[in-house]
């Protein structure tokens, strides 16, 4: 899986994306099945990186965040702190290549980026299964 940065050109709004790979994306986004997420404007490209600031005075940015975050994990797997190591794994070809999500400490996440493993940050913290009431 990879993720991209992506913009919407009408509305100007920038969100992420998962998909298989980069011809992946290609193909989705030259059959119209790109949108954003905010207008569903199929207009998309990917964004310049930068850094993740909401922009001054968007209406309720962080609600934004958490609908685009919780749309990113729909299908993801909680690891919890096997985030690391099942990372890793995946990355290895041990175990089925899979979308999880899970906590890892700054020096673990060094370590993978370090190591080539694709990681991203999540935009918001998440309550991990189980200590939701
Ligand atoms: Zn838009």
């Amino acid at each position: 899986m990879i993720v991209f940065d992506l913009q919407c050109r009408d509305g100007g709004e920038t969100f992420e994306a998962w998909f298989r790979s980069g011809t992946d994306y290609d193909e989705q986004l030259e059959a119209g099945l790109v949108e954003c997420p905010f207008c569903q404007s199929p207009n998309i490209a990917k964004a310049p990186m930068a850094p993740r600031v909401p922009r001054k005075g968007a209406d309720n940015p962080l609600a934004r965040l958490a609908a685009i975050q919780s749309e990113m994990l729909k299908d993801s797997r909680w690891v919890g702190d096997k985030f690391a190591e099942t990372a890793r794994a995946i990355h290895s070809g041990e175990i089925e290549p899979q979308q999880v999500h899970g906590s890892a400490t700054i020096e673990q996440a060094r370590s993978l980026v370090d190591d080539g493993v694709p990681v991203a940050p999540l935009p918001l913290p998440i309550t991990p299964p189980g200590q939701v009431n």
